[in-house]
């Protein structure tokens, strides 16, 4: 495969904390030899292992990009065991934005693994991090949220691979993180998330979902801040003195979601962080274009904890109303 076009400004196994941009040549009507500005920096000292730190994939949510911003402000080379990469606005034209999809190429970058060289820029960034990041990394932190459609109670989301040799690091580290929850995906090495692409280059993926609603949870954010650097203390990259986790997190075995089964308005009857039972209600979908009909009925198919629900009330048929923990 072609050579990927990013030039990086800053030398990735340089000693010491770089901030600069990954520069992604973009040519177009107002800048005929222009480039993309992706922010990249690294701190790095010693030996120890290599972690990526990625926020922004999807463009529209912000905790994760809050935190990651704020380590490259904080945490200084002195600090560090090895090497930490951090990529605050993953899907730069998207985070820049504010969009979960890039508006240059409609790209989701967490769909778009492992990328493509010779592609669109969501394509070209995509296998940037795979292909010239991921093998020179040990771990992955990709921190989403709910973005602008759905609203979550803070989750780690930890993969489980068939005869998953790394479970146990996993399930240390999701103890440190301290999140309220925990929900173990079975899910390969196939497809275009950051997680299968980490494993497909022999890095251990870590996936947070963090607030959302379009907005900033500044409790979710210090919470997931701090369970994100007792994270990195476990894994050997970082020093530090670090208050206990303030949750024991709740690890469930299996998901479900939750689906509009019309058009019109919904009303939700549950909220993130409820404990529900099968056969609950879990939402009216109001229909005011047909005067005089009753609103529509969904009900929870599975027991289990609202991790998420929907936020804009207008939905059609196929939008997502709730992400289920279950047992
Ligand atoms: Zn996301």
């Amino acid at each position: 495969m072609a050579s990927n076009p990013i030039h990086c400004e800053i030398d990735l196994g340089a000693s010491g904390k770089q901030t600069g941009y990954l520069r992604l040549p973009h040519s177009v009507h107002r800048s005929a030899y222009g480039y993309l500005p992706y922010p990249i920096a690294t701190i790095k000292n010693g030996e120890g292992p290599t972690v990526l730190l990625m926020s922004g994939n999807h463009g529209d949510e912000y905790e994760g990009q809050v935190i990651v911003s704020s380590l490259i402000r904080e945490l200084q080379a002195s600090d560090i065991s090895g090497r930490l990469i951090l990529l605050p606005m993953a899907n730069f034209p998207a985070a820049r934005e504010g969009m979960r999809t890039s508006p240059i190429d409609e790209g989701n970058l967490n769909r778009t693994f492992p990328g493509n060289p010779k592609g669109n820029p969501t394509q070209v960034i995509a296998h940037y991090i795979e292909s010239v990041l991921m093998p020179e990394v040990d771990y992955v932190f990709d921190l989403h949220s709910g973005g602008s459609s759905l609203l979550y109670v803070p989750t780690l989301l930890l993969l489980r691979q068939t005869d998953d040799q790394n479970m146990e690091i996993k399930e240390a580290v999701a103890r440190e993180f301290g999140l309220p929850y925990t929900a173990i995906y079975g899910r390969d090495d196939e497809g275009g998330f950051s997680s299968a692409a980490a494993i497909r280059q022999g890095a251990i993926p870590f996936t947070t979902e963090l607030g959302g609603a379009g907005t900033v949870n500044r409790a979710y954010t210090q919470l997931a801040k701090n369970g994100l650097l007792r994270a990195l203390v476990r894994l050997g990259v970082l020093q530090k003195e670090l208050p206990p986790p303030d949750y024991e997190s709740r690890v469930f075995p299996n998901d479900d979601l939750v689906f509009a089964p019309e058009v019109g308005m919904y009303e939700p009857l549950a909220e993130p962080g409820d404990a529900v039972n099968a056969g609950d209600p879990a939402a009216l979908v109001h229909v005011p274009e047909t005067p005089g009909k009753e609103p529509v009925e969904v009900t929870f198919e599975k027991s289990g904890m609202v991790l998420a629900k929907r936020v804009p009330a207008r939905v059609v048929r196929g939008d997502c109303l709730f992400h289920l923990a279950c047992d």
